[in-house]
């Protein structure tokens, strides 16, 4: 379950309309929503400010819709915080009937809601995904910090289904010292793809 049960209206932390750095959909234009609200507590995090969701002002499905149609943007990432504590139906639904595309960051530490044209599952060890989770991922996307999260990866790749891409991430803090085992390992594991933070090159948000 969700924690918070408003389907109307979401803290909204920060909104902007960019380039996705990241994963599949790296170069293409999205509007983002970063929600408020976080309960997985990842000791890196670097929106920790997102976590409380009621440091952020409560912006309405229908305000959302408006902000982004305004900006002119054909596609959304919702993303957090963990977006999946709010029921998100009202907003996907609302943002489809403008036409846009919605794609999802989670971690997967709660049950899908809302109806996605993407979904990013990015799971954290400090939280884990809910077994319900996985068949909905069109993407996994795993930060790598250190040399275990290999396996790891691994241990969630096995249960994602066929279709789903599989993408490894250097924790960006890390880059240096995991790039070149990333390189290895996506060599002789080759379903899995590089995955870099391009928008902090760019020095865009
Ligand atoms: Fe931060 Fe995301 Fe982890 Fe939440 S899930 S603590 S927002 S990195």
């Amino acid at each position: 379950m969700e924690i918070y049960h408003n389907r109307d209206a979401f803290p909204l932390m920060e909104h902007f309309y960019t380039v996705q750095g990241e994963g599949a959909n790296a170069g293409r234009a999205a509007y983002f929503l970063r929600l408020g609200g976080c309960d997985v507590g990842c000791v890196w995090c670097d929106v920790k400010d997102s976590w409380d969701p009621h440091a952020h002002p409560m912006v309405t499905v229908e305000k959302m819709t408006e902000m982004v149609k305004e900006a002119g943007a054909e596609s959304v990432v919702v993303t957090g915080g963990e977006p999946l504590m709010h029921p998100l139906d009202r907003l996907t639904d609302s943002l489809h009937r403008a036409g846009i595309s919605v794609w999802l960051e989670t971690s997967g530490a709660h049950p899908i809601s809302g109806t996605w044209d993407w979904v990013v599952l990015s799971p954290k060890k400090f939280k884990q995904p809910v077994d319900s989770i996985y068949a909905y991922a069109h993407e996994l996307k795993i930060v790598v910090f250190n040399k275990s999260d290999f396996a790891w990866a691994e241990e969630h790749a096995a249960r994602v289904g066929a279709e789903c891409r599989l993408y490894l991430q250097p924790e960006w803090s890390r880059e240096k010292a995991m790039n070149d085992l990333i390189i290895e390992y996506v060599k002789k594991n080759p379903r899995w793809r590089i995955s870099l933070q391009t928008h902090k090159y760019l020095n865009i948000p």
